[in-house]
């Protein structure tokens, strides 16, 4: 099989080029090529001799993912569907604000973590995409919306929360960010591109290390019996490890602070008390909240929090001196809200089957 190059960041495209007896600079031009100008055929590379453009048509490829379909919401949200292989798709989500336009891709197909709250965990997993996958999506969207009358590029933030566990699927994660952050790919700033994790402690220390972006923590719990309950990762990380964490990764951020997501679950982690609860927990750690509607699908057993509590919750947060947003549900009409990036998965867990089982019965989770 030809090699994808929307594989490789920049070291592995300079080793590939070296592999087969070219000069590394050819890594920069080609990287220029799929990523700045969208190219994916060789033939279109004329600042590269006709005879490599020949040897690497013979050897090479450069695959992105098919194109399934484009939805654009009345608020001007876009969704991409995009085919990734076995009757499995992912979805791709670009919203637009008034100062920076956020594209939030996914990482694998399904999840293993199976936070009980979240559709992508319900659907359960199949694969981690590949590089070419995840840099895909942001080929596409690029591609879709190019720059702005003042030739600045459209896509200003990248934000790993759609399907999937980015930390559960690190090195070829890893190899996507790197071309985010390459000036001879998308040229984001560290600051500018933002990975969420559910908490995996030993990931965060590697990326603290590997690649600093700006990170956030799907926290969603002021205690261990609640957060136990509904994201089972943390029975291996507790609170207090991740908090340590947090608190490692701080040293190495571009920013100096961790943005932590709470989904507000109705009676579930929305009282006072939990509120009064979180302020103790993050003391240590430098940080803003994102308080995030819970988005409801079926037979989830959750219910999203009343606007008066999600208030009162952020009024405590706010009153003890912490920086506080609560997301604006996007995409409605599309269904491009967050947390609903369901794509399609085949569920190679066979954890859709359970989940049935369960709401047959009539059971809850909540
Ligand atoms: N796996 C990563 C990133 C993907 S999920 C993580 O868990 O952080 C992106 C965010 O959406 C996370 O904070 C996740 O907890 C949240 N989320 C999941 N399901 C949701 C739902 N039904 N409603 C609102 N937010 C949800
Ligand atoms: Fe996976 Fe994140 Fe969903 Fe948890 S919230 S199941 S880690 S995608």
């Amino acid at each position: 099989m030809r090699i994808n190059l929307l594989d490789f960041d920049l070291v592995q495209l300079t080793k590939y080029f070296s592999s087969i007896e070219e000069k590394p600079f050819r890594a920069k031009q080609v990287l220029k090529w799929m990523h700045q100008m969208g190219v994916n055929d060789f033939a279109q590379m004329t600042d590269l001799a006709k005879s490599l453009r020949a040897k690497l048509t013979q050897h090479a490829q450069i695959t992105v993912p098919e194109l399934l379909l484009e939805k654009i919401s009345q608020d001007g949200t876009h969704k991409w569907l995009l085919n990734v292989g076995t009757g499995n798709g992912i979805e791709t989500v670009f919203i637009p604000e008034t100062d920076r336009g956020t594209l939030c891709i996914s990482s694998q197909v399904g999840c293993a973590l199976e936070c009980t709250f979240c559709s992508t965990g319900r659907q359960g997993f199949n694969r981690n995409l590949t590089t070419a996958e995840i840099i895909g999506q942001l080929w596409w969207a690029n591609k879709a919306l190019g720059v702005t009358p003042k030739n600045e590029r459209v896509i200003s933030n990248v934000v790993m929360m759609g399907m999937g566990e980015p930390l559960a699927n690190y090195e070829n994660v890893l190899s996507a960010l790197n071309i985010m952050l390459d000036d001879n790919g998308y040229g984001l700033s560290r600051r500018r591109v933002t990975v969420s994790t559910s908490g995996m402690v030993p990931q965060m220390d590697r990326l603290k290390e590997d690649c600093p972006v700006a990170l956030a923590v799907s926290l969603h719990a002021s205690n261990d019996t609640i957060r136990d309950n509904i994201i089972p990762l943390n029975k291996k990380y507790p609170l207090k490890e991740l908090m340590a964490a947090c608190q490692r990764y701080l040293v190495k951020a571009p920013r100096d602070f961790v943005t932590f997501e709470y989904v507000m679950l109705h009676q579930v982690n929305d009282e006072v008390t939990h509120a009064r609860q979180l302020v103790e927990l993050v003391k240590e750690v430098p940080c803003k909240f994102n308080l995030i509607p819970f988005n409801p699908f079926p037979s989830s057993g959750y219910e999203r929090s009343n606007s008066e509590r999600i208030r009162a919750f952020r009024d405590i947060l706010q009153n003890a001196g912490l920086v506080v947003t609560v997301r604006k549900t996007r995409g409605d009409d599309i269904d491009a809200a967050c947390g609903q990036l369901a794509g399609q998965v085949s569920d190679k867990t066979k954890r859709q089957e359970k989940w049935i089982q369960i709401a047959q019965k009539g059971d809850s989770c909540a």
